[in-house]
């Protein structure tokens, strides 16, 4: 999508730290790391959250959810202690980036309730 900083990162427009990618998602550092271990986990395909997902993207999250994000915390080094997995969706979910992504941080105790 069009003026889309994620699609950006997605197809190596903006370079970014990249720490995994298949056919349909990319990994890569947060720009601004809120824990030790912070990474965002994003479908290449755009979505623009939570709320937009269909039928058809069932795959793609249990993707996400079932095989990519454990194996990154597993060779991140965070899943023996814990971890925190985020998907800030709409204004007061405090999303700023409209293209469907995971948080995925560690590497430090998180707190509840969240800010
Ligand atoms: P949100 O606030 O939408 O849940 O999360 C967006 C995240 O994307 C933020 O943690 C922010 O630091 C990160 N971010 C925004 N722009 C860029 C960028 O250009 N590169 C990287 N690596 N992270 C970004
Ligand atoms: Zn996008």
């Amino acid at each position: 999508m069009a003026d889309c900083i994620f699609c950006k990162i997605a197809a190596k427009e903006i370079p970014s730290s990249l720490v995994y990618e298949d056919e349909q998602v990319v990994a890569f550092k947060d720009l601004e790391p809120q824990a030790p271990v912070h990474v965002l986990v994003i479908p290449k395909k755009h979505v623009e959250s939570v709320l937009a997902l269909a039928e058809e993207d069932k795959g793609l999250v249990s993707h996400i959810l079932v095989d990519v994000i454990p194996k990154l915390a597993k060779e991140l080094g965070v899943a023996e202690r814990g971890f925190r997995v985020v998907a800030n969706t709409g204004e007061e979910g405090g999303q700023s980036v409209k293209h469907l992504h995971f948080h995925l941080l560690g590497g430090r105790s998180m707190q509840w309730p969240p800010g």
